[in-house]
Order: C-alpha cells, then sequence, then structure tokens
C-alpha cells in the first residue's frame, strides 16, 4: 500500500532546526509543461527561479501575465536556468511591470535568451498587427503585442552572468550555485542556499534535464546532497528510444533520399536540434556515409544560434571541443549554405536535390518552411523529416498523422512526399535519466517535489521515486505554497 506524504514525514522526522524557513510558490509548469517560474520568500528576501511563458491553448497562454500576488517591487533577484521560452518568456512582462533587478544566469543562457526573446517579440508585434486589422473591420481598438522589442532589450540589460560551479549571492541571505543541467548549451540546475542566523537549508531546482550521452553538450551535473529538490518530469514515464538507433535510422534515410536525387525538407528548432543534426551530418560526411551534398541552412535565427554554440566551445563536451578546436567540424560542414535573405530562401525553389534544407518554423505553424512545403510536398522524390515534438493541432501533425493534401497559402497541394517522423532525438531527460539525475541526492533523504510534466508523467515518475528510494514525492498545484 502506498504512504501519503503525512506518513513519511512521521516515519523519518526531518530535523527542522537546522532548517531556515522558505515559502516556495508555483507560480507555472504544475500538472503541465509551460510556464516555469517558482516564488521563493525567505524572512529577508523574494526571488524567483526562472519566468516562462505559457505555451499551448489560447486558454494557457491567457496566463501569460505577472501574478498579482507577485509585487515586483518586493522581487530582489531572479534566477534564470536556461533560454528555452517556457523558461524565460515572462520576463519581458516582468520588467514592464517595473522590475528593475539582476536576471542572474550563464553566459551561454544569456545570449541564447537574447536570440529568442527577441525572435519572440518580432512574433508577438507581427500577431498584434494581423489582429488589429481583424478587429478593425470590426469596428474594434487596437490589439497590443504582449510585449515588444524594446521590453526585450530591458531584460537583457539586466541580465548579470555567473559562472558555473561555483557560489553567488543573489539576494540577502540567499546563494545560489548553478550546475549543468545538459539539455541545451548553458543550461543548468540551480542550488540554492538559504542562511538565516545559524540556520540554512539546500534547495536543488533541477531546470531541464538532458540525456546522459547526448552529443555536443555535456552531462548534467549529479549533485550530492539536498534538503528539497524540485525536479522536472516532461518525461517521467517513459525513456526515448536509443540516440544509436535513432541516428542510424537518420543515416538510411538520409541515403535512400540522396540515391533518389530529393529534397529533404527538415523543419527546424533553430536553438539545439539544428546544431545536432548538423552533427550527425558531418560525421556522415567524415566517415564517407554519404557524398557531400549542399545543406541550406534557411533560418536566420539557425544562423545566428549555431554562431552561438561556436562561440561557447568551453560549454560542450570533450568530443565536440575537440571537433571544434581542431577545425574538424568546420571541414566536414563545408556545403553547408546558410540562407539569411527572403531572396536567397526563395531562390532555393529552383535549386535541385540532393539537397537538405533546414527551415523554421520546428512544428511547420509558420515560417520558410511554409513555403518549401508548398512547393515540393507533390514531388515523391520529397522527403520530409520530423525531428522534433509536433502538438497537436500544429501543421507538422497533420502530415505526420497522413494528410493526403494540405492547403498552404491557399493553394492545396497534394502529399506525395515522404513524411518520416525520428521520435529519438531529444533534448530532455527520459525516466532513467531523471532517476539517475536524482540518485546521489536521494541518499540525504530530500523532500521531492515533482513539478514541469502532465500529471500522468508526474504520477509515474512519482511511483518510480517511491520503489526506488521509498520517498514520497509530491505534486503540488498551480500557485500552491510550499512551506519548506
Ligand atoms: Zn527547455
Amino acid at each position: 500500500m502506498s504512504k501519503s506524504p503525512q506518513q513519511v514525514d512521521l516515519q523519518a522526522p526531518r530535523d527542522i532546526r537546522h532548517l531556515a524557513p522558505v515559502k516556495v510558490t508555483l507560480l507555472g509548469a504544475a500538472g503541465e509543461v509551460t510556464g516555469s517560474c517558482y516564488l521563493v520568500e525567505t524572512f529577508s528576501a523574494r526571488i524567483l527561479i526562472d519566468c516562462g511563458m505559457f505555451q499551448g491553448s489560447r486558454k494557457i497562454e491567457r496566463l501569460n501575465h505577472i501574478p498579482r500576488l507577485l509585487a515586483v517591487q518586493d522581487i530582489d533577484a531572479v534566477v534564470l536556468t536556461h533560454a528555452h521560452l517556457d523558461h524565460s518568456g515572462r520576463l519581458p512582462l516582468l520588467v514592464k511591470s517595473g522590475y528593475r533587478g539582476p536576471i542572474f544566469a550563464t553566459d551561454g543562457t544569456i545570449d541564447i535568451a537574447k536570440l529568442i526573446l527577441e525572435d519572440a517579440a518580432k512574433i508577438q508585434c507581427q500577431d498584434a498587427e494581423h489582429e488589429t486589422r481583424i478587429r478593425k473591420r470590426a469596428g474594434l481598438s487596437k490589439a497590443e503585442p504582449l510585449f515588444t522589442p524594446r521590453d526585450v532589450e530591458r531584460v537583457c540589460a539586466q541580465m548579470r552572468s555567473i559562472q558555473y560551479d561555483s557560489w553567488h549571492d543573489v539576494a540577502d541571505g540567499i546563494t545560489v550555485k548553478l550546475v549543468e543541467a545538459g539539455h541545451i548549451l548553458g543550461s543548468s540546475s540551480v542550488l540554492l542556499r538559504v542562511t538565516d542566523k545559524d540556520l540554512s537549508q539546500t534547495i536543488v531546482f533541477s531546470g531541464d534535464l538532458g540525456a546522459w550521452g547526448s552529443p555536443i553538450v555535456r552531462d548534467p551535473a549529479c549533485i550530492d546532497t539536498a534538503d528539497t529538490v524540485f525536479i522536472e518530469s516532461t518525461y517521467g514515464d517513459r525513456d526515448h528510444r536509443p540516440l544509436d538507433e535513432t541516428v542510424a535510422e537518420f543515416e538510411e534515410l538520409i541515403t535512400t533520399a540522396v540515391e533518389r536525387k530529393g529534397k529533404i525538407l527538415i523543419p527546424t528548432f533553430a536553438v539545439g536540434r539544428t546544431q545536432q543534426i548538423l552533427y550527425h551530418l558531418a560525421a556522415m560526411f567524415r566517415e564517407h556515409k554519404v557524398k557531400r551534398f549542399p545543406i541550406y541552412l534557411d533560418s536566420p535565427m539557425a544562423i545566428a544560434a549555431t554562431q552561438l554554440y561556436t562561440k561557447h566551445q568551453e560549454l560542450m563536451d570533450e568530443e565536440a571541443v575537440s571537433l571544434h578546436s581542431s577545425g574538424q567540424l568546420k571541414s566536414d560542414l563545408t556545403s553547408v549554405i546558410p540562407c539569411p535573405t527572403a531572396d536567397q530562401s526563395r531562390a532555393l525553389n529552383t535549386v535541385t536535390g540532393p539537397c537538405i534544407i533546414l527551415a523554421g518554423a520546428g512544428m511547420c505553424n509558420a515560417g520558410r518552411i511554409l513555403h518549401h512545403l508548398r512547393h515540393n510536398l507533390s514531388k515523391p522524390e520529397t522527403v520530409v523529416m520530423i525531428v522534433g515534438y509536433q502538438t497537436r493541432g500544429s501543421f507538422g501533425r497533420f502530415l505526420v498523422d497522413g494528410a493526403t493534401s494540405a492547403k498552404i497559402f491557399g493553394e492545396t497541394v497534394p502529399v506525395r512526399a515522404k513524411i518520416c517522423t525520428l521520435g529519438g532525438f531529444s533534448a530532455h531527460a527520459g525516466q532513467t535519466d531523471l532517476l539517475r539525475w536524482l540518485s546521489p541526492m536521494a541518499k540525504s533523504n530530500p523532500r521531492v517535489i515533482i513539478t514541469h510534466g502532465e500529471e500522468h508523467q508526474r504520477h509515474q515518475l512519482a511511483y518510480k521515486i517511491r520503489e526506488l528510494y521509498d520517498i514520497n514525492a509530491e505534486m503540488p498545484k498551480m500557485f500552491e505554497t510550499l512551506s519548506l
């Protein structure tokens, strides 16, 4: 029979005399995966860990504001685990509401967050303009973007870089240490030490964790001990397909498509996935598995993100560092052609295969990939390679689900291209790696709180944690406050 959290407290009483009093409120990513934001309050300070955007349905996106309970003028600091929008996307709203304090993050996160937030602001403004045109016809007032490039500039000006693996004072009585999370370049888990007189406690926030053995990024760092652990559970219920099997399938698909001289369209997630795809292609050329052919990088954001990866070689794993510093990767990838302008993108309509076009958006909902799909979906030699998650309702999902024709920019196009999905590329740890990350800390019998996952994923991870470590993990609701 399973034990309730209360029973566990009775069986293994925690010595609260050694713990400084702390309250943590979940302002997002509780029972779902977006909107990450924790408010940490002590007697003398209030800080936020992440300030992410809610993404998905219109209903969930309505939560994209700064909650009233958050008195912005009383926030002393923000600590950002990594740059993804679901962790950073409400920062512009925070500064818009008057926050003028520091936003601490690693160098890599600061650079990538700037790129991601600038892009998001541009999309917000475009969407607002579009909405305004519709509203105008109905005699309604102008639509306002959630935030603008100006708000993002403010956020960037408030960013403060901190090094991995050393303690930094961020507010009165609060020090933090960022350690590698292995998720994207610059990503970190946060160790937060709260000291109040002679009492102290360590709270760990996993951030988004990557998988062990992922290419380019380093493996997640192991943390030895904690009083409380907040752990993500995006894939708390399952493991991914092994990476080597996915890479083998990727190579086979590429080889076949090249033989058929088709265009290979890869909808791109600009940060992380693009660089990983280029990395695997480089290996194929180096090992002569396929003859070199043109790879068009048709996304200004992916081009910029790839440059940032090259800039931050100090954050890469050993293999990637060696390939970069020896110049090997550069010589493997001489056939990569960046296409920053719209004219260069349009010119790709007339090029012949074999070639790869990497273009945004990752779920085919917008962006240059739609033009390439319109031109090439009707050709049987085309391959559309889906390398990232396609949410329900997205155009990418519609193709994956076997659409026979598609309407793009008002034109109906028959789908004769081969649509293939490679499910094993993921920037997130699967269940086994989440448990592996928790394992050293479990020995110190911490309070474990599962967040950043849907209910099923959270429950499955909780079940495993109880089975392996005899710890009853908690699954708080959104806006719940926990006393630690
Ligand atoms: Zn992330």
